[in-house]
Parts: C-alpha cells; sequence; structure tokens
C-alpha cells in the first residue's frame, strides 16, 4: 500500500476546464487504496469490501440432493403404470448416505436430502399413491427429474468474490454456503467533514439576519454513510488560516481523507485553497460541470483533502459524481461508474456545448421530471428529487419525450 504522492492531484499546465471523464479518469489513475486490512466473521462482513479474492472450499451443493419431497430410486420410467416397492428407510434432510437403495426399490427422501446411492431419480410426493408399501404412479418420469447435481452452483475451487466488492447480504449467503466463515475485508475508510464559512451557525445557535444553517455537514454526513464509509465529524471553522490549519492537522490525524466544503475557490476568503496551496499540494479543479465550482484537491500531511464548493447543491453534486468514485478506491473497493437508465423527458431544456450538467430529477408516470428551478441554492429542489439527469458535454436540445439519462441515488451508492 504505497501511500499517496503529495502531487497526486497536479493537472498539466494551461488547463482551464477539464471535461468530467478527463477529471474521472485522472482520479481513477492516481487514487489508490489507503486502508490497511483485517479479518472479520461473514455475519458481520455486510458492506464491507473484501481485502482478497475468496476461492470456494466447498461444492454447493456438496452432494447430489433431491429439490422436492417424494420418493427416490435408479432411472426414469417410461409411460404407463408402475409401481415399486418402499425400502423400509427414508431420507430427511442432513442425512448421510451410506446404505444403497437397491435396484427396483425407492425410498422415501425430503428436500434437500443427499440422494443415498442407487437413486438417481426422484418423483413428487404429489404423484404417487403409497399402498402395501409401494408407490404407484403412472409414467412417464426421466432419469435425474427432481434432483440437483453436486457442484451445480458452486464447483469447490471456483472463485466465488473478488477483491475489491463491497459484501452484499446475498454474498453473505453465497459465502456461507459453501463454508466461509471469516473473510478479509478492509478496514472502513474514515473520511472526516468539515464546514467552513464566517456565515454558519450550528442548529442549536440563534441565528443573527446574515447568517445560515450549516446545512452541508449533516448531508455529508449522510452521504458518506450511505456510500459505506465512516463519517468523522470534524464541525465549523470560520474563516480564519490558523483555526482551519488546526482542523485539517485533526482530519489527518482522525480520518483517512477530509472533505470540506466552502472556501474552495481562489477569492480572498477562501482559506482552504490558500492552505492547500500553502502545503504546496494542491490543485484548483475547474471541471466542466454544472453545479459546481472549482473542486480543491489536495494533499494535508499526506492525507487527501476534497475542498467541495460551499454551495449545498454543488457539494452534493461533487461529491456524488466525484467523490462516490474517489471514496470507493481509496476505500479498496473498484471503481465505480454510475448506473443510470434512459427515460423519457417530462421537461423540455436546451444546453450549450463544453460542459456537463446535472439537474435534480425524478421519475413520475414513467417520465423523468426536474426541479422547476435550477438555481444551484436551492435546497429545497436536492429534497425533492430522488435523483441527476446527467445531460452531456455537448450541446443537446431536449424536448418532451426524448430519452435522457436518468440516474437514481443509489444508482451513485448514496
Ligand atoms: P463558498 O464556497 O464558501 O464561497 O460558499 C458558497 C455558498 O455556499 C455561499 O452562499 C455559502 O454561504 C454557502 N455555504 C457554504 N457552506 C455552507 C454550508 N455548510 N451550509 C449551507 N450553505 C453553505
Ligand atoms: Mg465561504
Amino acid at each position: 500500500m504505497p501511500p499517496l504522492k503529495n502531487d497526486c492531484f497536479a493537472l498539466p499546465p494551461g488547463v482551464h476546464w477539464t471535461p468530467v471523464d478527463e477529471a474521472l479518469a485522472d482520479l481513477r489513475t492516481r487514487l489508490s487504496c489507503v486502508v490497511e486490512q483485517e479479518i472479520v466473521p461473514v455475519a458481520d462482513a455486510l458492506d464491507r469490501i473484501l481485502a482478497t479474492d475468496i476461492t470456494a472450499p466447498r461444492a454447493h451443493p456438496p452432494l447430489p440432493n433431491t429439490a422436492v419431497d417424494g420418493y427416490g430410486f435408479l432411472n426414469g420410467r417410461g409411460e404407463g403404470d408402475h409401481h415399486i416397492p418402499l425400502v423400509a428407510q427414508h431420507m430427511p434432510a442432513g442425512a448421510t448416505p451410506d446404505a444403497s437403495v437397491p435396484a427396483g426399490t425407492a425410498i422415501q427422501i425430503l428436500t434437500g436430502a443427499a440422494l443415498p446411492p442407487g437413486v438417481d431419480t426422484v418423483i413428487l410426493q404429489e404423484d404417487v399413491t403409497v399402498e402395501d408399501d409401494a408407490i404407484h404412479f403412472t409414467g412417464p418420469i426421466k432419469q435425474g427429474a427432481n434432483t440437483r447435481k453436486a457442484g451445480e452452483d458452486v464447483e469447490a475451487g471456483d472463485v466465488i468474490a473478488q477483491a475489491g466488492r463491497r459484501l452484499t447480504p446475498a454474498d453473505l449467503a453465497l459465502l456461507s454456503a459453501v463454508g466461509v466463515a471469516e473473510v478479509r475485508v478492509r478496514r472502513s475508510l474514515r473520511v472526516g467533514i468539515l464546514s467552513t464559512g464566517d456565515e454558519l451557525v450550528q442548529p442549536d445557535d440563534d441565528a443573527g439576519p446574515g447568517q445560515i444553517y450549516d446545512a452541508n455537514r449533516p448531508m455529508l454526513r449522510g452521504l458518506i454513510a450511505r456510500l459505506g464509509h465512516v463519517p468523522v465529524d470534524l464541525g465549523h471553522v470560520v474563516d480564519d488560516r490558523a483555526a482551519l490549519r488546526a482542523r485539517l492537522d485533526q482530519g489527518a490525524e482522525q480520518a483517512d481523507v477530509t472533505f470540506t466544503s466552502g472556501g474552495a475557490s481562489a477569492g480572498d476568503a477562501d482559506h482552504v485553497s490558500a492552505l492547500l496551496n500553502e502545503a504546496g499540494a494542491m490543485a484548483l479543479w475547474r471541471v466542466a460541470i454544472k453545479p459546481g465550482r472549482p473542486l480543491a484537491l489536495g494533499m494535508w500531511q499526506g492525507k487527501p483533502v476534497f475542498g467541495l464548493p460551499g454551495n449545498p447543491v454543488a457539494a452534493m453534486v461533487c461529491t456524488l459524481v466525484f467523490g462516490a468514485p474517489a471514496l470507493s478506491l481509496l476505500a479498496g473497493a473498484d471503481w465505480k461508474s454510475p448506473q443510470g437508465f434512459m427515460v423519457p423527458a417530462g421537461f423540455a431544456k436546451t444546453k450549450k456545448a463544453g460542459r456537463r450538467e446535472f439537474s435534480r430529477a425524478r421519475i413520475r408516470g414513467g417520465q423523468v421530471e426536474v426541479f422547476a428551478s435550477e438555481g444551484s441554492g436551492r435546497i429545497s429542489g436536492l429534497s425533492w428529487a430522488e435523483g441527476l439527469v446527467e445531460l452531456p458535454d455537448e450541446a443537446m436540445s431536449v424536448r418532451q419525450g426524448d430519452l435522457v439519462r436518468f440516474i437514481p441515488w443509489a444508482g451513485f451508492g448514496a
């Protein structure tokens, strides 16, 4: 796990507006896992990121077994009436198939039970009558009916999950089914969250007329948690360089990466970019994206810092578009491209060439609608939305009914 280089966010000189895909490709090549490994029981491994490939120690199913409750015997039977005498034993699920079932006889067998030697076919209980210690039924029944082959699901030695995968509930079932009890995973990524700005007050404060409540911090805490990481609340600092410096130090100590909001552009009060600059490890990424202003990306004491725009809409969009895949890599997971799908537009809109545009959106009645106001200060629109519409970098005229790309929050992993 080599540490991230101090210049890992450097941009080529003379670049003005970086296209979104280029910015993403840069993050993808420059960032890598920064967290150690640990071993946890499978039962506790939900949402954890695998540090190694997992190979099945055992096949699933381990032996051929029956998919139904019924009667087992050897070979299929043709058309017509059949009578097969029953052996005295029966096979419940979990029993060890030792004694062989003699040719020409059948055994009662219950769902999931291994097929004893001498059985390769099972007839459904409902399809037979039992009389005089024999089963009676009408054929045909194919050889192998209602049985499962050993290893038809997973063979011993198969790779069933790869390093970098975030474990789902279904993965826990698969790992457990083949007898994996513990997994080597990545320690959870700790993400520091810091709000900056003189104008901000906290929920229990009295807000003066010019002051606003800190909306980004609870939002970012929620996003980070949804993305599967551990938020570390670094609180709020006023626009004071010494105070900010101390808080960035705290972030570098307590977290693996820090997300700040506010103060990221190049103005006088923009202390985040000024300090990262001073540390000699800052790049102001002017990405051709709306909403979003420059992202200040830098290194502070060897830990990456993402300086997000203060505007809550831009902060959220930048976190989803750039933060989510970047955090994925830092956490040891695979790179994640947002998963969206094409939906008929319930709106009309024209955009110019040169930047990617994201609109707050949701699906109603099979169409995607966008929030009435594009105003980037409108937090109510974020709350109204259930995802984003992504319009491409090129110029575009969207008419009602045209297909546009909708990415639900979950498509970003949030
Ligand atoms: P800045 O990026 O610091 O210039 O801030 C841009 C806009 O976002 C300003 O209107 C700020 O007041 C606002 N803003 C910054 N931080 C927050 C925050 N934590 N919650 C709500 N609004 C914020
Ligand atoms: Mg500010």
